[in-house]
């Protein structure tokens, strides 16, 4: 089933894999940072993990 992206409401689908690093590690952090996993789509997963790995070498080293 097609969802709304929480930031950009763009729709998606959650049951696609995904490919991109930024991507995964995106989805890492929804689930385990943000709480919001299964509601934002590929791109905005992306930015949000592309900025994790500059900005947070804690996690992404
Ligand atoms: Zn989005």
């Amino acid at each position: 089933m097609l969802r709304d992206c929480l930031l950009c409401q763009k729709t998606f689908d959650p049951e696609r894999p995904l490919t991109e690093p930024a991507q995964i590690a995106g989805q890492l952090l929804a689930e385990e940072d943000y709480g919001d996993s299964g509601e934002l789509c590929p791109d905005c997963l992306a930015s949000r993990g592309r900025l994790a790995m500059m900005y947070r070498s804690d996690c992404f080293g």
